[in-house]
C-alpha cells in the first residue's frame, strides 16, 4: 500500500463482531479473563495495552515502516521512553536546535540521572560524527529542526555512526507522508502525534517507532511500568487525523512554499527559513531525503523584539499560540515561547533571535494568507 491508503487502512481493519468501519473506542480499563492468565487476544489491563491503542499503534508502525510502534500520552513522553533505553554514564549527542521541550527533559531531567547530553550547533554530518566519543550511545536529530528548520542528512548519520550508537529521528515537523527515516537507516522515529499527525489541535499524543525487536520490547516494558499511556478516545482523535494526512500534508506544504516565497521578497524580513527554498543550506539533501518540505516557515524581521511584537499584534487568521502542525494557521515567537526554556546566550548562539517568527501555515486559502501576511507586514 503506498501512504495515503496506510493512512486510511492500516491496523483499521473493519471491527471484526460488527463491521464498524472505525476502530471501536475501546473504554473499558481491564478486560475478563478466561481463566487465571486466560486472556482474550492478549488483553488484561488498559494500561499494559487496549484495543484502541494497538490499532493505533498498528498504523503508525505501518506510516512509518517499521515493525513496531508504541503510542504514548505525549510527544515528550515519548522521549522519557527513548530516554529509558540508556543507562547512566551514557552520552548522548544531539543538536542545540532540538525543541526546547527536549532540550529541558534532556538537561533537567535526564542529566540529573547521569545521561550526558552534549548540544552541537551544526546540521553538517560530518562535525555530528566527529563529535561521537567512546561514551556515545545515541545520537537524536530532528529534521527539519524546530524552528530553524535546518536539515540533517540522516542517511549518512546512518551509515556512518560509530558501531554501538542508535540514530533517533524525531520525525514530527516532516511526517511518515514526506519522509522515512527508518529507511534511510534510523533505528527509531520519535513524534510529537499533537502536530500534523492529529492533525487539528485537539488532541496531545506522542509515538515511538522501530523495527527493533529487542528495543520494541523495552519500549512496551517501559510504556506499561511508567505508564504514560495514550487514554484510548485520544487515539481514538489521533487515529481519525492520521485518515486524512496525505491531503493535509499537500497543502500545507504548497501553501508554505508559497508564503516562504512571497516573504522572501518582503522589505522589512531579513531572512527566511525553509528548506523548499534553494538558498537554504539543507535544500540539496531536503530534496534527497524528503517528499515535500512540510508546512513550517520561520522568519526574521528588521527591527528586533518590537517588530515581533507588532506583527503578532496584527495577524488573525494566524494565531498566536504554541504548538503546529493543526488545520488552522498559527504564529508563534520561538525566542520566548517554544524555545523559551534555553538559555538566552545558546540562542544566540544559534540564531534564534528575539525578532524571529515562526508559522505553521494552515489549510486555509493560501490567498487569504498572503493578504494576511502582507498587511500585518506593512
Ligand atoms: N518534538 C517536536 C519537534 C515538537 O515540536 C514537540 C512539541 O512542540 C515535541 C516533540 C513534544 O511533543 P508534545 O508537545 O506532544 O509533548
Amino acid at each position: 500500500m503506498k501512504r495515503a491508503t496506510k493512512a486510511i487502512h492500516a491496523g483499521q481493519e473493519p471491527d471484526p463482531r460488527t463491521g464498524a468501519v472505525n476502530t471501536p473506542v475501546y473504554l473499558s480499563s481491564t478486560f475478563k479473563q478466561d481463566g487465571i492468565g486466560v486472556f482474550r487476544d492478549g488483553y488484561e489491563y488498559a494500561r499494559t495495552d487496549n484495543p484502541s491503542r494497538r490499532s493505533l499503534e498498528h498504523t503508525l508502525a505501518a506510516l512509518e515502516g517499521g515493525r513496531h510502534g508504541a503510542a504514548f500520552a505525549s510527544g515528550s513522553a515519548a522521549a522519557a521512553a527513548v530516554m529509558d533505553l540508556l543507562e547512566p554514564g551514557d552520552e548522548v549527542l544531539t543538536t542545540i536546535d532540538v525543541y526546547g521541550g527536549t532540550y529541558r527533559l534532556f538537561r533537567q531531567v535526564y542529566e540529573r540521572y547521569g545521561l550526558h547530553f552534549r548540544f552541537l550547533d551544526t546540521a553538517d554530518a560530518g562535525a555530528l560524527l566527529a563529535a561521537a566519543s567512546d561514551a556515545t550511545r545515541m545520537i537524536w536529530v530532528e529534521s527539519p529542526t524546530n524552528p530553524l528548520l535546518n536539515i540533517h542528512d540522516i542517511a549518512r548519520l546512518a551509515a556512518e555512526r560509530p558501531e554501538g550508537v542508535r540514530l533517533v529521528v524525531d520525525n514530527t515537523f516532516a511526517t511518515p507522508y514526506f519522509q522515512q527515516p527508518l529507511a534511510l537507516g534510523a533505528d527509531l522515529v520519535v513524534h510529537s502525534l499533537t502536530k500534523y499527525l492529529a492533525g487539528h489541535s485537539d488532541v496531545v499524543g506522542g509515538a515511538v517507532v522501530t523495527s527493533d525487536d529487542a528495543l520494541a520490547e523495552k519500549l512496551r516494558f517501559y510504556q506499561n511500568a511508567a505508564g504514560a499511556v495514550p487514554a484510548p478516545f485520544d487515539c481514538y482523535l489521533v487515529q481519525r487525523g492520521i485518515k486524512t494526512l496525505a491531503v493535509r500534508m499537500e497543502r500545507h506544504a504548497a501553501s508554505a512554499l508559497t508564503i516562504a516565497e512571497f516573504l522572501g521578497k518582503q522589505p522589512g524580513v531579513l531572512r527566511v527559513y525553509h528548506p523548499g527554498l534553494p538558498e537554504h543550506p539543507g535544500h540539496a539533501i531536503a530534496q534527497r531525503q524528503m517528499d515535500g518540505y512540510s508546512g513550517m516557515v520561520s522568519f526574521e524581521l528588521e527591527g528586533g523584539l518590537a517588530a515581533a511584537e507588532r506583527f503578532f499584534g496584527k495577524t488573525k487568521l494566524f494565531t498566536l499560540a504554541e504548538s503546529l502542525g493543526g488545520v488552522e494557521s498559527l504564529t508563534c515567537h520561538p525566542y520566548s515561547m517554544t524555545h523559551g526554556a534555553i538559555p538566552p546566550e545558546e540562542k544566540a548562539r544559534i540564531g534564534i533571535s528575539e525578532a524571529l517568527v515562526r508559522l505553521s501555515v494552515g489549510l486555509e486559502d493560501v490567498e487569504d494568507l498572503l493578504t494576511e501576511l502582507e498587511s500585518a507586514l506593512s
